[in-house]
């Protein structure tokens, strides 16, 4: 944003004022009026508050390529459910992909013990290879809906073509567009139009810019809100399955004031990471965690190595999501104790 000092007004006066917000300010002159170039670095500004600045005179904003995104709420209600700044922290939690009606079942018991309010499950499975499983696709779905249904939990699932998004909208609360899937527009606008609240994770190859880009095609087409869900980047570092990118998580939640959930599991690849990266995501400010877990996940069919023991998951969610805790209460918290040490 630009913005001009009033003639009257005490340019390093302005300046300070707009620094105590929060904002990068540059000066700069152009032979009339002093100006100040401006970037929100650590929170959201609107027009409004910086007109509201005294000493503030014009305030010129550039078009944003992601209008619709830029007027989200910082939460959204997914079926009676808050998830975002201002709500209690939401687990999803759940098998990597639904294996059968009885494991479903199962798992679903413990899923709803462990303070969860999404069953999360894969019914059509993007695997990076074809002689892999592909999932139980309907049927799973019935599987899924029954469970959650008889555990008081909502269901996320994953669409990986436009002819899956109507199914999968039938059965499901949250529609998942997958990581592999993120830049697929074709899918984008049928989950957008599907009426749904679609969860949006990130492309593992994807700059934050190209991911709200493809939240601006689910708004765009009629999704009622999005959630974006951090899962792990391609980086240089092999040591885990993917790179987890709360740097970008913080940057979504505190400067663009959007509901994000992280995705532990797909991005450390395995179980013994999961309790420190989930807490560390929920220190960020992430809305909550999609985790994945199974009953016995020396045999499952699918990301074994990363599902939660249903003991490890009751023990975070314990820890992590039983306290009616909101973020803004958090933060508060977390102001007092920083107040205190410097104290
Ligand atoms: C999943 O959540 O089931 C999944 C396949 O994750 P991702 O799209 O992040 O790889
Ligand atoms: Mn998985």
């Amino acid at each position: 944003m630009i913005i001009t000092v009033q003639s009257h007004a005490d340019p390093a006066a302005v300046r300070k004022r707009l620094v105590d917000l929060g904002l990068w300010v540059k000066r700069f002159d152009d032979g009339g009026a002093v100006r100040f170039l401006v970037e929100a670095h650590s929170a959201h500004v609107t027009r409004e508050q910086l007109l509201a600045v005294e000493g503030v005179g014009e305030v010129a904003v550039a078009r944003s390529t992601t209008p619709l995104l830029d007027a989200h709420p910082a939460s959204i209600r997914v079926s009676g459910v808050e998830i975002g700044a201002d709500a209690p922290p939401v687990l999803m939690a759940g098998p990597c992909s639904a294996e059968s009606e009885d494991g479903v079942m199962q798992l679903a018991r413990h899923v709803a013990a462990s303070g969860a309010r999404f069953l999360r499950g894969g019914a059509f499975k993007p695997r990076t290879s074809p002689y892999d499983f592909q999932g139980h696709g309907r049927t799973a779905l019935s599987w899924l809906r029954r469970a959650a249904d008889e555990h008081g939990l909502l269901v996320v699932s994953e669409a990986m073509a436009p002819a899956e998004v109507t199914v999968v909208a039938e059965y499901a609360d949250l529609l998942q567009i997958g990581s592999r899937n993120m830049q697929n527009s074709p899918l984008l606008r049928a989950a957008g139009a599907s009426g749904r609240p679609v969860l949006l994770k990130r492309g593992m190859a994807s700059t934050t810019d190209e991911w709200l880009a493809s939240a601006e095609y689910l708004l765009l087409h009629g999704a009622p809100g999005v959630v974006l869900c951090e899962r792990g980047i391609r980086s240089f570092d092999p040591i885990t399955r993917f790179t987890l990118d709360l740097s970008a998580v913080a940057y979504l939640v505190h400067v663009r004031r959007l509901p994000v959930v992280v995705d532990p599991s797909h991005a450390a690849g395995r179980r013994d990471l999961i309790p420190s990266l989930s807490r560390a995501a929920m220190a960020v400010g992430a809305a909550g965690l999609m985790l994945e877990t199974h009953e016995r996940p020396g045999e499952a069919l699918s990301d074994g190595p990363q599902a939660l023991s249903p003991e490890m998951l009751a023990e975070l969610g314990k820890e992590l999501f039983t306290q009616p805790r909101t973020h803004a209460q958090l933060q508060v918290e977390r102001a007092a104790d920083s107040r205190s040490a410097l104290s």
